[in-house]
């Protein structure tokens, strides 16, 4: 099926209800939302013969605009290539030649052009619409199947060039539905707002308020930031959003300067990376029962497991600051398994890699079959992230198989190092790495960003993690930085620290 189906569907039962907004502002009811659609979808096809399965790119910034031309891109039987509009524009046009993209939306870019592959035309927003005010609408989506391309995702390469991430409308149609058993509720009174970029799993997020003719709100200021959304939130009411940890951590930062406490936010969904202990504590302590976890990939989008809303309030449960520090249990649509090098599974409270199968897995890597041969192995896709399941289903991710420091023929696996240091109140942000050591292989270092103007020394963070872990663990050297590096999705890049770092 078409995924435009769902706001053609949308758009007629509830034709005039708000869709789009840009801040507090409508910019587009449903009936707009769907036309405008239907007309981006014929202005493709007509200008440039765009059809089913051909690939069309947007390389822009969060924009009411971006969610028509997803689903114009969808209504001509496209595939959408999203791009995130922070790339350098070299990198852009990696990903738009890879794909084979026919079409790239922009919106003021500038470099691109001159890069760009010459059966590619660009479509520059802020030079005019994508579709003719009164132009050709296509009268209905076109048939889709299933298994047809919908989304062609570029991972975000922490190492080498990013792969394409084949997504189908079946896999994406899983995630969706799995978000109403799984995740959270979804009203009508609902609204989306896009603080994240929608080029990532915020996009994808939309699905659900589509189907049930919630508002869209990007912010005005495009993206995320802390001061607007505290004021926003109230103004628009029943807000729910997809945040990733850091982004939560500056809003509490924002809410405890303006003595703002959630009004007006009903859900974040947070995830993308580690949530520590101590942030979602102190998150839940200012905000209350507003936050759900999901840990997903490119790979198996958003769709991997859930910690629920019951989950991180459960306080009474005896488990309750495990499951907390855990990622939940296995969304309705998946299966989860730890696994050993060969396949072998591993019991409850083992290490392994998590692998997974289920209706959201990807199809493969674009044009890849190596890597594709690689992550998709008999049926179960190698997330290439460790964890452990407990007795009850709860999994604990520990780091990515390749984070792992071996030291002395022990793992050692970071984000406990992490989670010690965090507890430290000189500390702001940590990132835990290993360097080569003669004597014990790998060595465990942190590099650590304090939160004040004076760091902490070294040796007092040492005797802090004497009261935390274990003492194989702690690390032998810390290195203060004013910041992380990190990508372009907020993800510590320890790849780079490892070559900054390995050789002090
Ligand atoms: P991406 O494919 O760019 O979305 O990155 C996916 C990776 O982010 C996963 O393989 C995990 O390593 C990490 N990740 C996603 N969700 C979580 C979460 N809830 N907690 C910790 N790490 C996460």
């Amino acid at each position: 099926m078409n995924l435009a189906e769902w706001l053609v569907r949308t758009a007629k039962r509830h034709a005039d209800q708000p869709a789009l907004l840009l801040g507090e502002d409508q910019v587009a009811t449903y009936a707009e939302f769907a036309l405008h659609a239907a007309q981006v979808g014929a202005s493709l096809r007509s200008r440039s013969r765009v059809g089913p399965g051909d690939r069309v790119a947007i390389f822009m910034k969060n924009s009411p605009a971006y969610l028509e031309l997803l689903y114009g891109i969808w209504f001509c039987g496209a595939v959408v290539v999203p791009i995130n509009a922070k790339l350098h524009a070299r990198e852009a046009a990696y990903i738009i030649e890879d794909s084979g993209c026919r079409v790239v939306f922009v919106s003021g870019e500038s470099d691109l052009p001159a890069l760009l592959p010459t059966e590619c035309s660009l479509y520059d927003l802020e030079k005019g619409p994508a579709f003719e005010p009164d132009g050709e609408a296509l009268a209905a989506p076109i048939a889709r199947h299933g298994d047809d391309l919908a989304w062609l995702f570029y991972t975000s390469g922490t190492t080498g060039k990013p792969k394409g991430v084949m997504l189908s409308n079946a896999n994406l149609q899983a995630m969706t539905y799995a978000y109403f058993v799984d995740v959270d509720e979804v009203l009508a009174e609902d609204a989306a707002v896009y603080a994240a970029p929608l080029s990532h799993g915020a996009g994808l997020y939309n699905f659900m308020h589509v189907l049930r003719g919630s508002r869209h709100v990007v912010p005005a200021s495009g993206g995320f930031d802390a001061a607007e959304l505290c004021a926003l939130a109230p103004r628009l009411g029943n807000v729910t959003m997809f945040a990733a940890p850091t982004m939560i951590n500056r809003l509490l930062a924002a809410a405890r300067q303006t003595g703002y406490a959630g009004e007006g936010l009903r859900t974040i969904v947070y995830g993308g990376g580690p949530m520590y202990l101590a942030d979602i504590e102190a998150a839940t302590a200012l905000f209350g029962a507003r936050f759900v976890q999901i840990y997903g990939q490119g790979e198996c989008p958003m769709a991997l497991t859930a910690l629920p809303r019951a989950d991180v309030m459960d306080r009474r449960h005896p488990r309750w600051r495990e499951r907390l520090a855990s990622v939940g249990t296995a969304q309705s649509c998946v299966r989860i398994r730890i696994a050993g090098p060969d396949g072998e599974e591993k019991a409850a409270g083992e290490i392994g890699e998590i692998i997974a199968s289920g209706s959201p897995v990807m199809k493969g890597y674009w044009n890849n079959p190596d890597a594709t041969a690689q992550s998709l192995r008999d049926g179960w896709l190698w997330t290439g992230d460790m964890g452990s399941l407990d007795e009850d289903g709860y999994l604990t991710l520990r780091d990515r198989s390749k984070d792992v420091i071996i030291s002395g023929g022990t793992n050692i696996y970071p984000r406990e190092v992490e989670e010690a240091l965090l507890t430290h109140p000189a500390v702001l942000e940590v990132s835990v790495i290993g360097r080569p050591s003669v004597e014990w292989g790998e060595e465990v270092v942190a590099v650590v960003v304090p939160a004040g103007p004076e760091a902490p020394s070294a040796s007092e963070l040492d005797a802090h993690c004497r009261t935390q872990i274990a003492s194989f663990k702690r690390p032998k050297a810390y290195f203060f930085e004013s910041e992380l590096p990190k990508n372009n999705y907020g993800k510590v890049l320890k790849t780079t620290l490892r070559r900054r770092f390995s050789s002090f």
